[in-house]
């Protein structure tokens, strides 16, 4: 893919795709930053270095936090089963 200035980024893409995973993202970062949520290793392989999933974006301080590893794996599973 080739990016050009006018086209969308693909994180700009990926808000318009997905306004309340985008909210919810949002949330987290100013919890995170106001202390009301705290970052946690991964709940599979306790790797320090992690991104919030949520279950369901109506909870947005409902998270699992898991390494980027981790997350990939339960999207892809996600996909296949909601297919
Ligand atoms: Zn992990
Ligand atoms: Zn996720």
């Amino acid at each position: 893919m080739t990016d050009t200035p006018k086209a969308l980024s693909r994180q700009q893409q990926w808000r318009k795709r997905n306004p309340k995973s985008y909210l919810a993202h949002l949330a987290v970062c100013a919890a995170l930053r106001h202390g009301v949520l705290e970052r946690q290793p991964c709940a599979v392989c306790r790797d320090p270095k992690t991104e919030a999933h949520h279950p369901d974006y109506e909870r947005p301080y409902e998270v699992v936090w898991l390494c980027r590893k981790h997350h990939k794996a339960l999207h892809a599973a996600q996909k296949k089963g909601a297919a």
